[in-house]
């Protein structure tokens, strides 16, 4: 059996970005952009109103202070014409400044008597609210550079460019395999003996949650040659594989042998922690498979120490959950031997060990906010010891 840190080890030398892809904009948030973007055009594309008001020449205005006003610019107008000297215009925001025109003063500061603008603006200079043509971005200029993360903010500064698709690297295709004989589905009914599968809805939100939006399912019984034949399509069809159950040593636990069938290196097989002593980790080429034990709880902690980091790696180069170094509100009896990840509640200044630690139990996890490392070398910690918490996704 190797050590959590030995696992780690083995497991960061995978996880290479996968080829580029071009992807609608829409579906790119959380993906790194695989080239430089360039502006296709000068934003604003035209000099542009900042405000409802009145746009005049400020040298006119200098030299005559009411100006007569001679038509109108809404948003979106099309209107191609020239301010004559001495006028103004009724301007809206968004709305292109005609030529003639270089600066707008809010309506709040005017008056108009018989047609004529008086402004009572002393602070206004000229070019005031007024956008000029490509003062965010010009024609040609570099916007976004190449291993930028698509933030929801690049999204809309990508789409006020025009821009509908990108090269990003994509998230891995990832197949979840949940093998044995006592699942069902939720929303049909419960015989005896059967429990309803939650590895698999657990399993694609966690995914989700770190965008991975297409994952694919596939439902085994614990029979070598099913399996085998299952897991054998999954690595055709994805990049990553995550099992669930059949990992440990019963006689119905088919995991490791159907992996050897397939030509899967074990890169490791069972690790000094709890939960989730049997976890398998091997790969086929580039493809990443893990066997991910079947308890729940297990699944779901192995998920965020082993499979997230290498996924965040693949899609935007970052590491797994962020970790904190934060003291305990309480004691935990432990003996040597094996790493604990227990369930905590983070409250912002210490770090609570929840109840309902069994891997069997979700209940705990699913009020937890935090995992708590404990190494294998650590016995019992008092109230108050320094402890590593890793703070799962909100
Ligand atoms: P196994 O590792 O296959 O022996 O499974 C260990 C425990 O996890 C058993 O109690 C299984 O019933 C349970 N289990 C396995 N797969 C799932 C699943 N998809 N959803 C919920 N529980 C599961
Ligand atoms: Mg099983």
């Amino acid at each position: 059996m190797i050590s959590v840190s030995e696992a780690r080890e083995i497991i960061q030398q995978y996880g290479a970005a996968l080829q580029p892809l071009s992807m609608k904009l829409q579906d790119a948030v959380g993906c790194r952009l695989a080239v430089d973007i360039f502006s296709p055009l000068d934003i604003p594309a035209y000099p542009q109103s900042s405000m409802d008001g009145y746009a005049f020449s400020f040298a006119d205005w200098q030299n005559n202070t009411g100006l007569q006003i001679k038509g109108e610019m809404a948003a979106g107008s099309s209107d191609q014409f020239k301010i004559d000297p001495d006028a103004a215009i009724r301007i809206f925001t968004g709305a292109a400044v005609p030529p003639g025109a270089d600066t707008v003063v809010m309506q709040e500061k005017i008056t108009v008597i018989n047609g004529v603008l008086q402004i009572q603006d002393e602070q206004l200079k000229k070019g005031a609210n007024v956008r000029l043509k490509g003062s965010e971005i010009k024609a040609g200029e570099l916007a976004l550079s190449a291993g930028m993360t698509v933030t929801p903010a690049a999204i809309g500064f990508l789409a006020a460019m025009g821009i509908t698709e990108l090269l990003v690297f994509p998230p891995p295709v990832i197949t979840i395999i949940i093998t044995g004989n006592e699942l069902q589905t939720p929303g049909h009914e419960l015989s005896y003996g059967q429990v309803y599968d939650s590895n698999s809805f657990a399993l694609t939100a966690a995914l989700q949650q770190c965008g991975v939006k297409q994952v694919q399912l596939v439902q085994v019984s614990d029979e070598l040659e099913k399996l085998t034949h299952q897991l054998k399509q999954a690595l055709e069809q994805s990049d990553i594989v995550l099992l669930t159950g059949g990992v440990s040593v019963g006689d119905y636990d088919f995991v490791v042998a159907a992996a050897q069938r397939c030509g899967i290196s074990t890169r490791f097989h069972k690790l000094k922690q709890r939960p989730g002593k049997p976890l398998f980790f091997g790969t086929k080429e580039s493809k990443l498979i893990f066997g991910l034990p079947g308890n729940p709880s297990s699944v779901l902690t192995c998920f965020y120490m082993y499979v997230l980091p290498v996924v965040n790696k693949m899609i935007n180069g970052k590491n797994g959950l962020l970790i904190k170094q934060v003291p305990l509100s309480s004691a935990y009896q432990k003996t040597a031997g094996l790493t604990h990840f227990l369930k905590g509640y983070f409250d912002g200044h210490t770090v609570n060990p929840l109840g309902a630690q069994e891997s069997y139990r979700m209940r705990s996890f699913a009020g937890a906010n935090c995992l708590i490392e404990l190494d294998e070398a650590i016995t019992d910690c008092d109230q108050g010891t320094i402890v590593a918490v890793h703070l799962l996704p909100e």
